[in-house]
């Protein structure tokens, strides 16, 4: 072991507006930030490896119904729960993700099964047989139910959209470097409010929301997933730092704010490089967010 490892998570892009936090609802999602962050560090302080430490992290977010992931998902315009994944390993660019899936608690585990199999991109029922053959925990409508998504869906359908962006979307995520040097990345969402039944995100399109490779950055993205598709905007982050000599705060940054925000692309990313340095740009109002590396506090955020 040599390096120094680091770990930052997201709980979605599209955050309650300022105006509408209370003191309550603000410490419970830092609450639940700092959980996930806990997750994610005992797993690294043990020398563990990064793929473990983002997926016990995005497993943590998932298990919390105020983000949009695993319990809490929002819901489709046909008031069904239809949630995507992804998990990337950067030593060799293994990947797994699952995409509409309904049932397993923890989508992001699902995505780490597929990561094993010569496949990179499950959907549907056969993902969610997968997770059966595990014997992953299973949840219900009620498990996966939150009143705050119900009213938010029915809002949406109604056409009364207030201007309150987290009632719509968010997604969880995290990124991360361990001692050893490597890279991975994590995400999982519920995807957006009143999305089209079938609809799939950025979440687990390897390259537009999720990516790792330990020779550039592990990027977990959270927004409006057509235009992180459609930028490639984790792979992006990537080819800005291998072909043009960026820095990983200058590639994320220039892709957040000049690739994304002038294209209806509202969002932000947590990402990381093989030197613990950490990016955590977004072109919204605020990031559920926290960040730690070795020898150094845990630090949440939410607004800028
Ligand atoms: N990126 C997610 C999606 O489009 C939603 C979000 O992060 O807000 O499915």
């Amino acid at each position: 072991m040599s390096g120094r490892w680091a770990l930052a998570i997201h709980g979605g892009a599209g955050t309650i507006l300022r105006s509408k936090m209370t003191p309550d609802k603000e410490a419970a999602y830092h609450d639940g930030l700092r959980r996930a962050l806990a997750a994610g560090v005992t797993v690294l302080r043990n020398g563990g490896a990064a793929l473990d430490a983002v997926t016990e992290a995005v497993v943590a977010l998932e298990d919390e119904p105020l983000f949009n992931a695993g319990r809490g998902a929002v819901y489709t315009s046909a008031g069904e729960q239809e949630m995507d994944a992804a998990v990337m390993d950067g030593r060799n660019r293994q990947a797994g993700a699952v995409a509409g899936i309904f049932g397993p608690r923890n989508p992001v585990r699902v995505a780490r099964l597929v990561l094993d199999r010569p496949q990179v991109l499950i959907a549907g029922a056969p993902a969610v047989d997968l997770a059966r053959q595990a014997g992953l925990p299973f949840g219900d409508r009620a498990y996966f139910h939150t009143e705050a998504r119900w009213t938010a869906l029915q809002e949406t359908l109604a056409g009364r959209t207030d201007d309150d962006p987290a009632r719509r979307h968010g997604t969880v995520g995290a990124v991360a470097v361990d001692a050893h040097g490597n890279l991975a990345a994590a995400t999982s969402t519920g995807g957006m409010t009143g999305k089209a039944p079938g609809r799939i995100g950025d979440t687990p399109i390897i390259g537009g929301g999720t990516f790792a490779d330990n020779a550039t950055c592990a990027v977990s993205g959270t927004g409006h997933g057509e235009v992180f598709i459609r930028w490639t905007a984790a792979a992006e982050i990537a080819a800005r730092m291998r072909h043009a000599g960026q820095t990983l705060d200058q590639a994320a940054t220039a892709v957040v704010m000049e690739d994304l925000a002038p294209n209806d692309g509202t969002g932000g990313l947590v990402a990381v490089d093989r030197h613990g340095n950490i990016a955590m740009p977004f072109n919204c109002e605020g990031m559920y967010r926290g960040m730690v590396r070795q020898g150094e506090e845990a630090k949440t955020l939410i607004y800028r």
